[in-house]
Formats: C-alpha cells, sequence, structure tokens
C-alpha cells in the first residue's frame, strides 16, 4: 500500500525544530523521511471522504494502519482522537490515533490531499498560487490574508532551498518542492 512512505514526522512546537538558527538545507533525500522515532509523532495520510468523516464523527471507519511507521510493530492501540479544521465545514473534524506500546509512537491520520496543518486543500492552495502568479488575483471566497500567507511562504521556501537553482517559476516551484516532500507553503524553514 506505500502508507509508510507517506508518513511525515513532526514534532511539537517546542519540539527540537531549534530556534531562529540559521535554516540549514536538507538534501532531498532527507526530506519527508521519517525521522527518529523516539516517542515521535508520525502522520499518515489515508483517503477519506471528509462529507462522511464530518457525518459520522469518530463512528468513521478508519484503515488502521497495518504496522507502526518508527519500527515496524504490528501491536497499534488506539489513542484516541485529535480535531481538526477544514474548510467547507462548519465544525472540527475528529482524526483518528494510534498509539505503537512498542515505540511510543503517535500516529495521527489525516486524508490526503491536505498539508498536515492546512485546512485548504493541497489543490485549492495551488489553484490560489496559480491564480495570483498568472493574472495577478486571488481566488475568490478564501480570505486574502490567508492566500497572501500561502504566496509569500512559497517565495521564501523557494529562496531558502531552490535559490541559484531554480528559475521555473512560483507554481512550478510548488510542485518541486511538493515532490520532494516538503510542504511548499509551509512556515517553518
Ligand atoms: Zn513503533
Amino acid at each position: 500500500m506505500g502508507l509508510r512512505n507517506e508518513a511525515f514526522f513532526y514534532f511539537k512546537k517546542q519540539g527540537r525544530r531549534s530556534e531562529k538558527s540559521k535554516p540549514v538545507p536538507p538534501s532531498p533525500k532527507q526530506v519527508g523521511l521519517p525521522g527518529p522515532t523516539r516517542n515521535g509523532k508520525m502522520v499518515m495520510f489515508f483517503a477519506v471522504k471528509l462529507k462522511d468523516l464530518f457525518e459520522k464523527g469518530r463512528d468513521y471507519p478508519w484503515q488502521k494502519p497495518d504496522n507502526c511507521p518508527c519500527c515496524n510493530s504490528q501491536r497499534l492501540w488506539g489513542h484516541g482522537f485529535a480535531e481538526a479544521i477544514f474548510d467547507g465545514y462548519k465544525r472540527p473534524l475528529v482524526l483518528k490515533l494510534y498509539r505503537c506500546p512498542d515505540c511510543g509512537c503517535v500516529i495521527r491520520l489525516r486524508p490526503k490531499g491536505y498539508f498536515k496543518r492546512f485546512q485548504a486543500s493541497i489543490e485549492t492552495i495551488r489553484s490560489s498560487i496559480t491564480s495570483k502568479s498568472i493574472m495577478n488575483r486571488w481566488l475568490p471566497g478564501i480570505s486574502r490574508s490567508r492566500q497572501c500567507h500561502w504566496y509569500r511562504a512559497l517565495k521564501k521556501r523557494l529562496n531558502a532551498y531552490l535559490t541559484g537553482v531554480w528559475v521555473g517559476g512560483v507554481v512550478a516551484g510548488f510542485d518541486r518542492l511538493l515532490q520532494l516532500g516538503q510542504v511548499p507553503v509551509s512556515r517553518c524553514i
């Protein structure tokens, strides 16, 4: 199923991403691959029908991962739920959590097609970037400040990671960063 390939590591804000020190761009091979395994948190992306998830809430039939993405253990325990906001839904949706008793890793399941910590779909964000770069117009129906935030973050990231080698424009840059396993519009560099 290749689920493991779609797992990304993240840490709490206070985690080990060291503060304002100079960003060292990781090599493409490192990006998006699972990192240290002890007490980390993993995000795994699954095909999810958001409308069903909205209606069923905690009864939504999540597909349980086959094994722990950190240590491969096949013992995964339910670990409750976490709320997350998605565009188009007036209340938060509940995402399923699992915990691996062998390595302590907490696994959060998220819908495919959405970046972690973003409530707009990847498609919407990409459309916004395209609209701005080609027609110098923001998409209707989404606040200008959010779109501006995505655009600025992307430009900043392109400078940080693809500087000197990138002449392909912002939309192609978005796709390139995506290919590298990055969140192109993430502010954390
Ligand atoms: Zn584990």
